[in-house]
């Protein structure tokens, strides 16, 4: 629970702040960046909300936080919506995605996103276990298959696959982070799960990385910490500070996406990004040029 006492400097005045327990995970203004951002190594608050929509969401990204680095007034806590996660991102041809919100401190606050889809629910990457939030999903018609973009952020997957009775897939090279994972993914094929799903691997940021792609035409691609947007510069962002395994085969990766059209860009870490039909390989080749440059 954050503490008033610690409450840091740079927050705007008023009800919401951050504490000096945040780790600077980016959970709360990759979810509402009207009211907080990133400051030095630490978040705050850049504006308290106003009227009942800007409160849900900053009540929100306060539920969302995985170190309960975000407080408020006991009066409006007790306002945090019941419903608030999953929220919905967008609608595709081949199933609504949702934003789990709940990040785990052990996966250092990474976002899980759920597919609602005729041919089985999907969860990809796990949020912290929360029964509430577990309600919703199964109300939403439970989870058939779970996704673990790679090691750093499996958090609380067997809980969730137990609740679920869900089969989970995992990168071999990456299969002793969930040891016991159902299903392994080998080699460097994409695999078809089903026409609208595909798990392909993108090894670099560790060696057993793989990106899940929704669809085929304006798809939604999930890239773990393969890849993610920076909208103060307006690219796509692949990270060698970042990366684990091995810089020149994760921009290998970044290459055998070049062909996809991807409509949505949905990280584990960073912001995500609607693409405008046909920007996709141009935003791509960018991204590589400058990498290379
Ligand atoms: S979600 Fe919590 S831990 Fe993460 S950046 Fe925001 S305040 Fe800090």
């Amino acid at each position: 629970m954050a503490r008033p006492a610690q409450r840091l400097a740079a927050n705007a005045p008023g009800p919401f702040y951050v504490d000096a327990s945040c780790i600077d995970c980016g959970t709360c203004w990759q979810f509402d960046p009207q009211h907080f951002a990133p400051h030095g190594e630490a978040s705050h608050v850049v504006r308290q909300p106003e009227g009942d929509g800007e409160l849900r969401q900053a009540l929100l990204a306060l539920q969302a936080c995985p170190v309960a680095a975000i407080g408020t007034t006991p009066a409006l806590r007790a306002r945090t919506p019941a419903d608030g996660f999953p929220a919905l991102i967008t609608r595709h041809p081949a199933g609504d995605v949702y934003y789990c919100g709940w990040a785990s401190r052990r996966s250092f606050g990474a976002s899980s996103w759920l597919i609602v889809r005729p041919g089985g629910n999907v969860l990809v990457d796990v949020p912290r276990w929360s029964a509430p939030l577990a309600r919703r999903i199964s109300a939403l018609g439970g989870l058939h298959t779970l996704v673990l973009t790679h090691r750093d952020d499996v958090a609380d997957h067997d809980r969730w696959a137990r609740a679920f009775g869900c089969g989970r897939w995992i990168h071999a090279a990456d299969a002793d982070a969930a040891p016991g994972a159902e299903h392994l993914l080998e080699g460097r094929d994409p695999l078809v799960l089903d026409a609208d799903l595909q798990l392909i691997p993108t090894p670099g940021h560790t060696a057993g990385s793989l990106v899940v792609l929704l669809g085929q035409c304006h798809a939604v691609l999930f890239s773990g910490d393969h890849l993610w947007w920076n909208p103060a510069q307006q690219v796509v962002v692949a990270s060698e500070r970042y990366c684990w395994w091995n810089w020149a085969e994760q921009l290998r990766s970044v290459e055998r996406l070049l062909d996809l059209d991807v409509g949505w860009l949905l990280p584990g870490h960073g912001h995500s990004h609607a693409f405008a039909p046909g920007a996709w390989r141009g935003a791509l080749e960018q991204t590589l040029a400058w990498a290379r440059r």
